[in-house]
């Protein structure tokens, strides 16, 4: 029976290093005052807890160079982050008593650390297999820092982890919990790039300081369709012509698309207009077909399909890689990923709308997707509002969104004639409807100090 359950809490926060902690420890009265740590410190931040070891104190002598103060009254570490630097809180505490009441728990503050990943080894693990498995981390080129408590050790991991797998420390006898502080994506990473990227195709330029709409039917359906709604987009403003050639319909019974007639027809569109074309790719079987297409698209159904991203990344083709209909960001990353390791630096990431629990719209427009990855990449973002509203209507004002938060594009879907489209067409917006809604985007963006592009 157990008096106390055990908590292991590791959390990446931005979090004021000094204020709080300083608060808290002058609160609980209980323990001295540490210094506090200069606020701008970049600052990391590591505990532990299991078992027995939660109900004391941890002993800062053994635990050289972290600092430490009482949690008691923040398990959870929420509130901590509310503003400030960079640090990483990892949080000894207990849990709770069975009848309900909170174990005493501390947090602890190693400032200046620099680990890309925390290894915390189980409580009294034997040295020799500490050895062992520390080799096997250096031999991956990796250096390792040392925090030794009375039973515990920590390990912190310097350097590029992107190759230390997880699942491996984890199936190891002596590990008790790891954690990777810094992200498992490098090369679409900005830590590495601060610049953003800027993609130019076909004279158009994406990213930073410009503005491309992308605009099209769902489906390429007939010759007369793809060149009249062509024309029509690109009188209204947009830059690329969009439409689906083989289309991943939910049904098998649904319309897939004219297939190699469609890239045919986008094709001829593009001769009559200039607009460069965007079309979705299903299988790497397809490069070849695809070679002579603007922007290569990745659908949301296919983001996780690896051997296509693998093979993508060969071409020098700008890849538009849409967010999976449940795929949280760093997935997302972790696919642009995929399609630079292969050397293909052209990627343009499109948040598309998610799947909730909300039933009143087709997908939820995730609007902090832009800024999430304008602080964690350089790769240029484009919002597509018709795949997230799934109704016409919902359109207009979900696309305003996408140029207030900063994102670098849209994708919207037109029909001529929506009614009776093969595909989409409730989410799709006549001409018409297009045509009002750039004239907002234009004056939108024109106050974003940003060049619409395709004038
Ligand atoms: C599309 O762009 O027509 C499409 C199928 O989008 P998604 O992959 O986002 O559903
Ligand atoms: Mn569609």
């Amino acid at each position: 029976m157990h008096m106390y359950s055990v908590f292991v809490h590791i959390f990446s926060l931005r979090y004021p290093v000094s204020m709080p902690f300083r608060h808290r420890t002058r609160d609980a009265g209980k323990h001295p005052r540490e210094d506090p740590i200069e606020p701008g410190t970049e600052t990391r931040s590591i505990s532990a807890a299991s078992g027995e070891r939660c109900r004391r104190r941890p002993e800062p002598a053994h635990w050289p160079g972290i600092r430490w103060g009482p949690a008691s009254e923040n398990r959870s570490g929420r509130g901590l982050h509310d503003e400030g630097n960079n640090a990483i809180l990892l949080l000894f505490s207990a849990g709770e008593t069975r009848n309900g009441e909170r174990g005493a728990g501390f947090a602890g503050i190693l400032p200046e650390g620099d680990f890309d990943m925390i290894v915390i080894l189980k409580a009294h693990a034997e040295q020799n297999k500490i050895d062992a498995l520390s080799e096997q981390i250096r031999q991956q080129g990796v250096s390792i820092h040392y925090s030794q408590g009375h039973t515990e050790t920590i390990l912190g991991l310097i350097g590029d982890t992107t190759h230390v797998d997880e699942d491996w420390l984890r199936a190891s006898e002596i590990v008790e919990d790891v954690r990777r502080v810094s992200e498992p994506y490098k090369l679409v990473n900005r830590r590495f790039h601060p610049e953003d990227t800027r993609i130019t195709v076909a004279g158009r330029t994406l990213g930073e300081g410009t503005f491309s709409v992308i605009a099209g039917p769902c489906s390429v359906e007939t010759e007369e369709q793809i060149i009249s709604v062509a024309r029509s987009v690109k009188a209204s403003g947009a830059a690329f012509l969009r439409g689906g050639a083989f289309k991943p319909r939910t049904s098998p019974y649904s319309f897939q698309g004219l297939e190699g007639e469609g890239l045919r027809l986008l094709k001829i569109a593009r001769k009559v207009t200039g607009l460069p074309i965007v079309t979705e790719i299903m299988s790497e079987n397809q490069l070849d077909d695809f070679a002579d297409v603007d922007v290569i698209q990745v659908g949301a159904r296919n983001m996780q399909n690896f051997r296509l991203l693998k093979e993508l990344g060969h071409s020098k083709k700008p890849i538009l890689l849409k967010r999976g209909l449940s795929s949280t960001m760093e997935e997302l990353f972790m696919s642009a990923e995929y399609i630079m390791a292969g050397g293909n630096e052209n990627v343009i990431l499109c948040e598309r709308g998610i799947r909730t629990f909300e039933k009143m719209i087709r997908n939820n427009l995730d609007i902090s997707a832009v800024p999430i990855i304008k602080a964690k990449s350089h790769l240029p973002v484009i919002i597509d509002p018709s795949h997230a509203a799934g109704i016409a209507w919902m359109v207009e004002p979900l696309a305003r969104t996408a140029v207030a938060a900063g994102a670098d594009g849209l994708m919207i879907e037109v029909h001529n004639d929506p009614a009776k489209a093969l595909c989409d067409g409730a989410q799709s917006l006549n001409p018409q409807q297009f045509d009002r809604l750039m004239a907002d985007i234009r004056r939108r963006v024109a106050f974003e100090e940003k060049t619409l592009e395709g004038q």
